[in-house]
């Protein structure tokens, strides 16, 4: 599979990037071997890029997965902390659990955060500098879904890596539209940063445009890879025959690659509000007394699911 370089850096990744999101206890919550096993059939494939996050509880399959067969992906962990010291831990823990000395990416995780998040996370920010001149993180970003964070990452010269939301149909994109999303992504490139995109079948709702939705994103000059959560052998055979070029008219969408979807289990809501401060994309909304779940704001992102400590999310 071709391999791209992300911006400046000395990563290059192949065009589709594991997406370790989906697998994990805040969506599939697959057992920990089988995760570890669709791991393992990646990287045999060759696919050398994994995306992961403090707020995943991925790291132990990709642990295992790596000492299975000995290769090392290229790994990119973030997390939401925003002082320096918890920032820390996060780079800690990520480095214990999957037993490697050094992490090749790590982001600050801020999805619905606008600009300010440089401001708000500066001290988290300031760590991973740090981590990085101590030779324990080699490149430091954001992930978002905001246009205006992207657009002021393109300026920022600490920012190595950006991991924004894009596209065909715009889902989930805030403080812009699809185009000045994709603008702000040119804007990055031609600044020599490294770009991976998420979400580019928008959660699932683009599964019918499959082919259309990802030619889309990899024909933006310059995007390195997209990040495509995976959860069974057969949607990981699909990924990658697309990536190869390989796919024919005889290849069809299976069931597993259909949309997902999460719900409210009213009878356990106390009306807390956190899953709708959580929620990236304004998905969540009070109605008579409980949350609800818009279907058609929520990428299944599944970030509401661990803000709930009433466990009254669940993807069905
Ligand atoms: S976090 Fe859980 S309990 Fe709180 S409003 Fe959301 S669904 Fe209800
Ligand atoms: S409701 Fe919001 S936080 Fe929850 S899965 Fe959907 S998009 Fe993600």
């Amino acid at each position: 599979m071709r391999k791209n370089r992300l911006g400046k850096t000395d990563l290059y990744v192949t065009e589709l990037c594991f997406g370790a999101l989906p697998f994990g206890p805040l969506q599939k919550n697959i057992p920990v071997d089988e995760c570890t096993n669709l791991l393992i059939e990646a990287l045999k494939a060759g696919i050398n890029f994994i995306d992961t996050a403090q707020m995943y509880l991925t790291y132990e399959p990709i642990r295992r997965a790596m000492e299975a067969t000995g290769i090392r992906p290229v790994i990119a962990s973030k997390s939401v902390a925003g002082s320096y010291e918890d920032m820390q831990k996060a780079v800690e823990e990520a480095l214990t659990q999957l037993n490697i000395d050094t992490i090749d990416i790590f982001l600050i995780h801020a999805a619905r955060i606008d600009e300010s998040v440089f401001t708000r996370r500066a001290e988290a920010l300031r760590c991973l500098l740090d981590c990085k001149a101590r030779g324990i993180v080699r490149a430091v970003g954001v992930s978002t879904h905001s246009v205006r964070t992207v657009r002021a990452a393109a300026n920022n010269s600490d920012i190595d890596i950006v991991f924004p939301i894009l596209n065909l149909s715009g889902l989930g994109i805030l403080h812009g539209t699809r185009d000045e999303m994709e603008e702000a992504i040119k804007d990055c490139i031609a600044n020599g940063k490294g770009v991976y995109i998420m979400k580019a079948l928008g959660g699932g709702i683009l599964i019918d445009s499959y082919k259309q939705a990802l030619d889309y994103v990899r024909g933006i000059p310059g995007v390195a890879s997209v990040a495509m959560g995976m959860v069974t052998p057969r949607e990981l055979s699909y990924n990658i025959r697309y990536f190869n070029g390989e796919l024919d008219d005889t290849d069809v969408i299976h069931a597993d690659q259909a949309r997902k979807r999460f719900i409210v289990v009213k009878i356990l809501c106390t009306n807390c509000g956190r899953c709708r401060e959580t929620c990236p994309n304004e998905a969540i909304e009070e109605r008579d007394g409980v949350s609800v779940i818009n279907e058609v704001r929520c990428l299944t992102c599944g970030y509401c699911v661990s803000s709930c400590g009433e466990f009254a999310i669940r993807m069905v």
